[in-house]
This record gives C-alpha cells, structure tokens and sequence, in this order.
C-alpha cells in the first residue's frame, strides 16, 4: 500500500518520512549545521545553507503536509512568525477580514504591526459566516479564521467560509492550532493555507517554540518559502526535531485530551458554584452542529465562569490550583490554567475583550492527559 495513502493515525508516525540516507537512522538526525560542503561552486546535494533549507527541518515540514493532507509544509520560529509570513504577501491598501475573538498575539500583530504599512483588519464575529460578506471589498486579499476560538470556543463553519471566500477569489487561511489535524483538516474543507503555533498540540510537551504553515497550491509555496528564506524566521534543526518526535504521538495524546476535555466539562457544567462553561461539545453550544460536523472531537481546550466571580475572585481560583499550572500556552501533556483578561488577551482593550465575552472571570484550562480524577480533585478544592 506504501506510504502515501495511510491514514492519519500512520501518518503522525510515517508520513513524510523515510529513514536517513546516511546510515538508516529511522529518526532524522538533527543536522546542526549552518552550512554544507560543495564539491565545485554551486555543486551540492540540495542543502547550501541553513536559513534556506536544513536536513532535519525538511523532514518536518514533510510531516506537516503529510498530517494536514496538503503538498508543502513551511516552517517557522513562532505561530507569530508564520502568520507574519502570511501577511507579508500582502500590500500596502489591501484589507484583511478576520476573526474576532482571536489569539491575542495574532490581533497585536495585526494591529500594531501591520496597520502601519496600510493593511487594514476588520475583526467580525464568524459564528454567523454571512458576517464575512458585509465586510468585503475589491481590496480584501485574505480571510483569516480561527476555530475553536480563543478563548471562547466558538466555532466557525470553515466549508461556510470557504464558499464564501472563493465566490470572492479571496484566500482563506485557517488557524488550526486548537483543533490540529487530528480533529479537522481544513485544507480539506476548502481553505488554502493552514496554520499552527506547533508550540502547543504539535509539538506537545512545552519544550519548544514554533509555526507552521501548509498550503496545496505551488505558486502559493514557493512565495511562503520565498518569504521564510527572505524573511529568515526559521526554527533550528533541534526544534525541528523536537516537533517531529511530537508529531508522532499527536494521535495518541489528543485522543486524551478529548476525553479528559469531556470529562472536566460535564464536571464544571454540572457544578453548582460555575457559572457558564464553553466547550463546543455541549448539545447546547452555539454552532455544535458544525462543530460535530467538522470536528472528529471536541479538543482539550475549554473556559468557565465561577458563579458571581469578579477578576480577583478568578485569579484566587487559578492560584489555589496545584495540578494545574498556572502559565500561558495550551496543547502540552500537562493542564494549565491561564486568566485571559491579565495574560494572553491583556493586549486587546477591555473593551474590545468584551465584545467578544472575554469577562475578567473568565478562566481557561488546556486539559493535558493526567488522570482525569486528578484533575477533578484539584478543581474541585480550587474552586470550593
Ligand atoms: C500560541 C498561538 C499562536 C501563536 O503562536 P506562537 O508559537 O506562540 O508564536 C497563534 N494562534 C493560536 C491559536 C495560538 O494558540
């Protein structure tokens, strides 16, 4: 059958991937090197210098086209680096429609960043996708989507939106750093550039900082690749490495992260002191139709209220947790509890923040993959 056609659960593991020329070594060694010996000017074996291409970061980026079901994978030092990436095929007087409750670093960037050079965002709430019409101009060049969201888990119909950017001509790229293509590919689904922060479910342990991007499109490659190499925001061969060893067991861990997800929903939404629980796998959830239509799961990332809590009130929650780290970033083997009015979404205004029900109260936990009743228990003498 080779190794083209398996299915996701070998792709994590296969995809990509062949044993190294060299010796045979069935994992890429990390190739630590800046630069590669030619034989005559210009003659070499594919590899001249680091920032252009390196051994080991090829053999990930293989991964990622293989695991998002697309040709090309490009990687990048940071999920911030790689949207930076996408933005740059951009130009002054172009206009962007974005998600609105999106990654707090993704919104900076957009506007303190980018705004400056003349690209103008507008951030429009995509639960209803119609939204998106209203919005477009014969300048509009990207549709930029985030499902779940961050940190409201609202879900955002990728095939709705992929309509509605193709009667337009205008490209969609999806952040799927929350979901993984574990849950849904949405290349698939009618996108044409996908991206991830590998920092979080990818790369899956808290050691490593790190974006991607894949896309199905040549020409569309070859300018991410002409920007990654241009532009320089590359990640090291050890990073690379790191990746690729958490790619191979994303199936496994999401699988988890799901159902501990599941686990600690029910629980918060069952508990007399929490107020409103978003986690897209409740019947009750907006979009949840969508959400089991696009999604294999539900995810590991879900945000509560405590009944009548105010921003102090949550932050004693988060810092009575012990199994439960208190700390940015999601997606790890480990749970964390973050507050995002202090921490990630610090850098929207309160009130933008509220437009998009991001309360001060408001808690969000990335289930990792201790034993559920653990999690419970801390919870459960957290909160009271
Ligand atoms: C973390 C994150 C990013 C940014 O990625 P970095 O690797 O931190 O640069 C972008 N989008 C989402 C949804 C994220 O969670």
């Amino acid at each position: 059958m080779g190794k083209n056609n398996l299915k996701f659960n070998s792709k994590t593991i296969h995809g990509g991937q062949e044993p190294d020329k060299a010796y045979g070594a069935v994992m890429p060694p990390i190739y630590q090197t800046s630069t590669y010996a030619q034989t005559a000017p210009g003659k070499h074996n594919g590899y001249e210098y680091s920032r252009s291409a390196n051994p080991t970061r090829t053999a990930l980026e293989k991964s990622l086209a293989s695991i998002e079901n697309g040709n090309y994978g490009i990687a990048f030092g940071s999920g911030i680096a790689a949207i930076d990436a996408v933005i740059k095929l951009l130009s002054p007087g172009d206009e962007v429609i974005s998600t609105s409750d999106l990654y707090g670093g993704s919104y900076r960037l957009f506007k303190q960043v980018y705004e400056k050079f003349g690209i103008t965002f507008h951030f429009v709430d995509m639960a209803n996708v119609n939204n998106i019409e209203n919005y477009v101009t014969n300048n509009t060049k990207l549709i930029w989507v985030e499902t779940p969201t961050n940190p409201m888990m609202n879900i955002i119909d990728i095939v709705a939106a992929s309509k509605i950017a193709k009667k337009h001509s205008i490209p969609l790229a999806v952040d799927n750093t929350f979901a993984t293509p574990y849950l849904q590919t949405p290349l698939d689904l009618g996108a044409d550039i996908v991206m991830h922060s590998a920092t979080k479910y990818l790369g899956g342990h808290s050691d490593v900082v790190m974006g991607a991007l894949i896309v199905n499109d040549k020409e569309l490659a070859e300018k991410l690749y002409f920007i990654q190499k241009a532009s320089g925001a590359i990640c090291g061969p050890m990073d690379s490495f790191l990746v690729l060893r958490g790619i191979k067991t994303l199936h496994v861990r999401m699988q988890r992260h799901c159902e501990n997800g599941k686990a600690i929903a029910y629980y918060l939404k069952n508990h007399p002191k929490v107020e409103k629980v978003f986690w897209p796998g409740f019947e009750s959830s907006p979009n949840y139709e969508i959400a089991k239509n696009q999604m294999k799961d539900f995810g590991g990332m879900l945000s509560f209220i405590p009944k009548g809590a105010n921003y102090n009130d949550a932050i004693e929650i988060i810092k009575k947790l012990q199994v439960f780290t208190l700390a940015e970033s999601l997606g790890g083997v480990e749970s964390l509890a973050g507050h995002p009015a202090s921490m990630t979404h610090a850098s929207i205004p309160k009130e933008e923040r509220e437009k998009s029900g991001i309360v001060d109260a408001l808690i969000r936990l990335s289930i990792g993959i201790e034993d559920e009743n653990d999690l419970i228990e801390d919870l459960e003498q957290a909160i009271g």
